[in-house]
């Protein structure tokens, strides 16, 4: 028997479930994750390998669609806490998989919500919502008061689960807090999404292995943190007596141009070189700005972005530079 507080993290195979790991064992948590079967087994633990914490967490066989199966899991671990990472989080995706993204991303959380109220009502549960929410922005600047306008199946099916948390809250007392985060970015970003793709070109054209990339809509502004930042606001909500929603941003929103700008500055090139624009990369609906207001996260949770947009390109772009010399891929 072990008095190890016990975290469950679904979406641990991702950015922040890897990150948050981390963050967890460190503070001497018993970590376990769900994990959805993969025929790609041997790359599927690969964000967990580059951040050191692969064997180090138990695993458990589950899908967010699968409320018995979710069931189960709750019942193996008895966790404290549960973090509800997982989702189809690529908004893009969510015009081609719209019903996928809502069964996954929106019902998932009810389902969630119903295995911890069934099988461990006590336990602290957090929800990761997101600042595509607000979508068609609706105040200048956005905090937890700001109504809400969702602009893609993704944004509307987190806004569903969103208001499902809230839900059991008022309904069933479970200690169930939602944070509202805006895009948050590292070496561990998909591939797909802006940064990672920009960081990731900018490095391959330093060492000659292309030469142009293609993006989309470089007008559209976001206020982008690092995911190890945002790890810690997530721990530092369910620590509070209470359960309740919180911004987690860091104030500051910046052009996708002005984005790659930085990365390409940081290998010495001009983006002006190499950055095209394709259609293809265009949205049926945009999200043209978002920017976010934390400061109840840092009144009551003590919370505040550590990284700079500047440290922040330069790390993704240096990780994408040390991975394409050793060959290997995230
Ligand atoms: P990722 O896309 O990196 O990770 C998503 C995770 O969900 C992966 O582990 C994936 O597993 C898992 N997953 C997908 N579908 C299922 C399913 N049906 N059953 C079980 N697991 C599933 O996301 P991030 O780490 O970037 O984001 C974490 C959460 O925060 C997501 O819910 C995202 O929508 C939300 N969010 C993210 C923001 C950001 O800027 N990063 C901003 C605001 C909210 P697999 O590895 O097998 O694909
Ligand atoms: P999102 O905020 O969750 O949609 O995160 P993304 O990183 O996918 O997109 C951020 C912004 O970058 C959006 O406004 C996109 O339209 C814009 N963007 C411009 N070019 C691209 C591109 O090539 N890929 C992606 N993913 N986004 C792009």
């Amino acid at each position: 028997m072990t008095n190890r507080k016990k975290a469950l993290i679904t979406g641990v195979t991702g950015q922040d479930g890897a990150y948050l790991s981390k963050l967890l064992l460190e503070k001497g948590y018993e970590v376990h994750g769900l994990l959805r079967r993969s025929a790609s087994a041997d790359v599927v633990d690969s964000r967990l390998k580059w951040i050191g914490v692969a064997g180090k967490i138990v695993l458990h066989d589950g899908n967010l669609t699968d409320l018995s199966g979710l069931i189960r899991v709750m019942n193996e671990v008895r966790p404290d806490e549960v973090y509800n990472l997982a989702a189809q989080s690529f908004v893009k995706s969510s015009w081609q998989q719209p019903l996928l993204t809502g069964t996954v991303t929106g019902l998932g959380t009810a389902n969630m919500l119903e295995a911890v109220r069934l099988a461990c009502p006590e336990a602290r549960f957090y929800q990761a919502s997101s600042s595509e929410m607000y979508g068609l922005i609706q105040e200048p600047v956005q905090s937890e008061t700001t109504p809400f306008y969702p602009r893609s199946p993704y944004a509307a099916a987190k806004l569903y689960a969103h208001w499902m948390t809230v839900n059991y809250r008022e309904s069933f007392g479970l200690h169930a807090s939602s944070g509202i985060l805006f895009n948050h970015e590292s070496p561990l970003r998909g591939i797909e999404f802006v940064t990672r793709k920009i960081t990731d070109a900018a490095a391959r054209i330093k060492l000659g292995l292309q030469d142009k990339v293609a993006l989309g809509n470089l007008d559209a502004t976001r206020d982008w943190g690092h995911a190890r930042d945002y790890v810690k606001a997530m721990w530092l909500m369910l620590q509070q007596d209470k359960p309740d929603d919180y911004v987690v941003a860091t104030g500051r929103t910046v052009s996708v141009r002005d984005f790659c700008r930085l990365a390409f500055a940081h290998v010495g090139l001009s983006m002006e070189d190499h950055v095209t624009v394709d259609p293809r990369f265009l949205r049926p609906a945009e999200v043209d700005v978002l920017l976010g207001d934390a400061s109840k996260a840092k009144n009551k949770l003590g919370w505040t972005a550590e990284t700079s947009l500047e440290d922040l390109v330069s790390e993704m772009v240096e990780a994408d530079l040390a991975r394409l010399k050793k060959h290997e891929h995230l």
